[in-house]
């Protein structure tokens, strides 16, 4: 029996159907080779994971390394090195001066627990949350979650308030930006106000909204959303599953707005380019609330997922990936911007780095998403050896989110591959 023959038998059909038709058995930088010898170049990076690339030797030798003195040795019965050595640097790279870390498997998980200590910390109950947002899907996340797709045949979930995402081009209050002064952000306050009891814990929010279709606030949205949240006696989560660790040209996407100081920062995804690990990081004086027993994870704090973690962060500093993140980001944003110029599809480019979307609508006044064609354009690209991600809300919206390392060949190769496809559409 195939692998396809074995997904359709013995999956559940949630992950067998709408999977990509190709079998993937290996993968190294920016290049994964099917199982019909057909190699790719990935702008995924398996859902903006693999930050570092594809099997990058030294993140590999580190954790091979580590798997043969310690596989297994929870953390929180037992002292591990590695574990101690990845928290002391990630108090060094994380934004804010946050210091204290919990490991765990995911980022769902890093979000329930950072919910958690949050509502510990202040003694409140309540979460506010943006729509179009993503969390993960667990109850606890997908309550926060503000996208009914994602949710539905299934409930009840968890009270939560939801503000409206900063979605520019197509902002829920009908205004335009910068005559909109930001409305969206200072809306927050009336949520705050209208929406809850008065017993708000926190606000959690992406700083780019990735699976809500690479949304990206305005700079001042999240220094007027922090400010009005710690006026409040809230605090900020922020939520940088899909945003760390160089993704959007800086080590973590919050950098780019003024004055967002998170008080915890949960983590998953590229924080070790692929081998299972998620995490958050909290200011001390707010992860003192959580007491000995209060929380746990049997997996969290992995020997070699901290190992291959440690490794990542010092290939991403030393290969410079965040820097070529932002460059390689730049250069793309232009070339996409200029093919949105001559091709109707495109009705909006948008992101930061290399976290990119190209929302694709049938009709420039009417905005009529157009998800068929994203998926159909997915499909021709991979035809011609280029892997890219749809997601957003309404499924129109082409994610090009590559390993950080991709070079300035690939980055033509990608453009040149969709601008002749889409001038044969
Ligand atoms: N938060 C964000 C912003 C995400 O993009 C995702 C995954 N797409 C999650 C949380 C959930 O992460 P995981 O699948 O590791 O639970």
């Amino acid at each position: 029996m195939d692998t396809r023959e074995q997904y359709a038998q013995f999956l559940l059909p949630v992950v067998a159907r709408g999977v990509e038709p190709v079998v993937v058995v290996s993968a190294r930088g920016r290049t994964l080779t099917a199982a019909d010898g057909r190699s790719y170049l990935d702008c995924f990076s398996g859902i903006s994971v693999v930050n570092a690339g594809h099997n990058h030797p030294r993140i590999l030798a580190a954790a091979r390394a580590q798997m043969e003195q310690l596989v297994h040795c929870c953390s929180y019965v037992y002292h591990v090195p590695v574990v101690g050595e990845l928290a002391e640097r990630l108090a060094g790279v994380v934004p804010g001066g946050l210091k204290k870390s919990f490991f765990c498997n995911s980022g769902a998980e890093a979000n329930e627990g950072a919910m958690r200590l949050a509502k510990q910390a202040t003694g409140r109950r309540e979460v506010v949350a943006l729509t179009y947002g993503f969390h993960g899907r667990t109850i606890g996340t997908l309550s926060i979650t503000g996208n009914s797709a994602r949710k539905k045949n299934n409930g009840p979930y968890l009270p939560a308030s939801f503000a409206p995402a900063p979605y520019c081009y197509r902002c829920p209050l009908g205004l335009t930006y910068p005559s909109c002064g930001v409305a969206c952000a200072e809306s927050l306050k009336e949520v705050i106000r209208l929406q809850t009891a008065g017993d708000v814990a926190a606000l959690v929010a992406e700083p780019i909204l990735g699976e809500g279709g690479i949304i990206t606030p305005p700079p001042e949205y999240f220094g007027i959303a922090a400010r009005i949240f710690h006026e409040d006696g809230a605090l900020f989560i922020v939520d940088e599953v899909q945003t760390g660790f160089g993704r959007t040209g800086k080590m973590f996407g919050i950098e780019h707005f003024a004055g967002a100081d998170p008080d915890i920062v949960t983590m998953a995804k590229g924080i070790a380019s692929g081998f299972p690990l998620g995490a958050f990081t909290a200011r001390e004086r707010v992860s003192e609330a959580m007491k000995p027993g209060d929380h746990l994870s049997t997996f969290g704090g992995n020997p070699i997922s901290c190992a291959a973690a440690l490794a990542n962060i010092a290939v991403i500093e030393e290969e410079k990936l965040v820097e070529n993140a932002a460059r390689q980001g730049e250069w793309l944003l232009g070339q996409f911007r200029r093919l949105q110029e001559k091709t109707p599809l495109i009705g909006d480019v948008r992101g930061r780095g290399l976290m990119i979307g190209l929302e694709l609508v049938r009709d420039r006044r009417s905005k009529e998403p157009a998800a068929e064609e994203a998926r159909a354009l997915r499909a021709t690209l991979r035809e011609r050896g280029v892997l890219v991600g749809v997601g957003g809300n309404f499924g129109n919206v082409l994610r090009i989110q590559p390993p950080l390392s991709i070079t300035a060949d690939e980055c033509d190769r990608v453009t040149t591959t969709l601008e002749d496809v889409m001038s044969r559409q």
